[in-house]
């Protein structure tokens, strides 16, 4: 198939006969005459779509064109119009017509030398449009260009002058979050540090955005948990996790369904790797490379801010997670407990308190080995942390302990929800290698009346003797102390002492 060349459109507007069979004569192949004879005129829709070489139009008809019409085609761009005089019209005429923009005036009879030079005229022209149509783009490219690499200095500026102004990372990383959007749209930014604490464990701090639902939050907390353990080479014994502010236009935190759009950065200072940082990208274009290398540099940076931060905050960052079942630690419970007292004595609530042992796991651990064994501890707290209510707090105490406490629940309730705990976890199954088993805890509550004074000790003590007897009694059971509490004690700061 041969493609034929697009011929070149003219227009006249107003030819009579004559002049119009001797304007297409002279144009001869390749060009095509439309002509609206006088009386009518081209409509919206021909000069929208409109890009003739070439309108011939004749004075008179110009004249009669509606104002709108006039003023539209004056306006055109590129195509070029010419005013057609009658013989008898003078030059003095069409001189301020020429100031409306006509590229020139003929008079009749038309020749074909007038006409091909009005058609000369106007390719010239046009071609100079194209030219400068051309440039045009290019300078305005080249705009585009120069603009894109002003921005990456700015990020840059902005991204390092902010990093270096608070000690605190959750400043840090809140500023970061809104510096990286300059580069590109971010959905989330997390990310974790990590410090050797005591006996050579590792603690991480966790930094999540605010607001996500229980699912999320989890997703978020076991992917850096993952991530970190991957980068350090061992896992997180235990963590803490902290917030991010999130801004006002802040929206909730889904879990990520694409995983290209996450990307991990390992956080470095003086060759050793303490943290990490992901960003959770919204749907956007690509980065350039330019933008990718900005990137980089602006996380470098950020991780000598974060690794300062870190150092001057050392005594702050104190895990309160226990890093094998992701649930509370002993630390997180013991702040926990002096604050629910407190509450307690003020607003004179009953309070319980839950003291949960695993029956013969040293059993299991000797049987089914440690790794059977870790998985039956996360199993066991996940079991609590499902079967409470999100105000009950749960923790692990030390091995294979477990405490809860039940703010505002009585005794007797108490003992209601320990029972069932019970339940829940003696019909949990396990398996290891093909061997079916389950497991059995014994339960001690302790329990204060509204009002009452006491001190943490006693009350852990309490629940501690309540669980002897459990244990004593045949295990895979619950026991309560209906014992009186030191009654006498002076208030909050015997709690405080406690
Ligand atoms: P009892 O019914 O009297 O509570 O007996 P027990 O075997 O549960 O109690 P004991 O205190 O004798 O043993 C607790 C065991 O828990 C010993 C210890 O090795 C094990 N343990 C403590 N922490 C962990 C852990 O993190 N992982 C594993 N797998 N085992 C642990
Ligand atoms: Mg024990
Ligand atoms: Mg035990």
């Amino acid at each position: 198939m041969t493609r034929g060349i697009r011929p070149e459109h003219v227009w006249g507007i107003g030819l009579g006969e004559e002049a119009a069979t001797a304007v297409s004569s002279a144009l001869g192949a390749g060009y095509v005459l439309r002509n609206w004879p006088m009386g009518s005129h081209p409509g919206a829709r021909d000069i929208a779509r409109a890009a003739p070489l070439v309108v011939f139009v004749v004075k008179e008809a110009w004249d009669a064109l509606p104002l709108d019409t006039q003023k539209i085609i004056e306006e055109w761009e590129t195509p070029q119009r010419v005013l057609v005089l009658g013989a008898t019209q003078s030059v003095a005429e069409f001189e301020d017509v020429l100031e409306n923009g006509f590229l020139s005036a003929v008079s009749e009879p038309l020749t074909d030398k007038k006409i091909r030079d009005v058609i000369f005229r106007a390719k010239e022209v046009k071609s100079l449009y194209d030219d400068i149509f051309r440039m045009t783009r290019e300078i305005m490219l080249e705009r585009e260009l120069l603009a894109r690499k002003t921005d990456l200095v700015l990020f840059l500026n902005r991204i390092l002058t902010r990093a270096s102004e608070s000690l605190d990372p959750i400043v840090i990383l809140d500023n970061a979050r809104e510096d990286l959007e300059l580069l590109l749209p971010l959905q989330a930014l997390m990310g974790a540090l990590w410090q050797t604490g005591e006996g050579g464990n590792l603690e991480a701090e966790l930094f999540l955005e605010p607001d996500m639902d229980q699912t999320a939050e989890r997703h978020w907390t076991e992917q850096l948990l993952r991530q970190a353990a991957k980068l350090a080479g061992k896992p997180m014994h235990s963590y803490k996790a902290s917030f991010l502010d999130g801004g006002a236009d802040h929206e909730s935190v889904g879990v990520p369904t694409a995983p290209e759009d996450l990307i991990t950065l390992p956080l470095r200072a003086g060759g050793q790797m303490f943290g990490l940082l992901v960003l959770y990208r919204a749907k956007g274009r690509a980065l350039g490379k330019d933008q990718v290398q900005a990137l980089y540099a602006s996380i470098n940076h950020l991780a000598l801010a974060l690794k300062n931060a870190a150092l001057f905050n050392q005594v702050k960052i104190r895990a309160d997670h226990d890093g094998l079942t992701r649930i509370h630690n002993r630390r997180a419970f013991d702040e926990r407990l002096i604050d629910e007292l407190r509450r307690h004595q003020r607003y004179r609530h009953a309070m319980s308190l839950l003291m949960v042992d695993i029956d013969h796991f040293k059993g299991i651990n000797d049987r089914y080995g440690h790794l059977v064994g870790d998985h039956v501890l996360r199993e066991v707290g996940s079991i609590l942390s499902e079967t409470l209510r999100s105000t009950d707090f749960t923790a692990r105490y030390g091995g294979e302990e477990f405490v809860v406490i039940l703010p505002q629940t009585a005794e007797e309730q108490a003992r209601i929800l320990a029972e069932r705990l019970r339940g829940a976890i003696a019909e949990a199954r396990f398996v290891h290698d093909g061997e079916d088993f389950s497991i059995t805890v014994s339960i001690g509550v302790s329990a204060l009346q509204p009002g009452a004074l006491t001190r943490r000790k006693d009350l852990l003590e309490k629940a501690d003797k309540a669980l002897y007897q459990a244990k004593h009694l045949g295990r895979n059971q619950v026991c309560t102390s209906l014992g009186p509490v030191t009654r006498s004690v002076d208030a909050l700061s015997a709690v405080q002492a406690g």
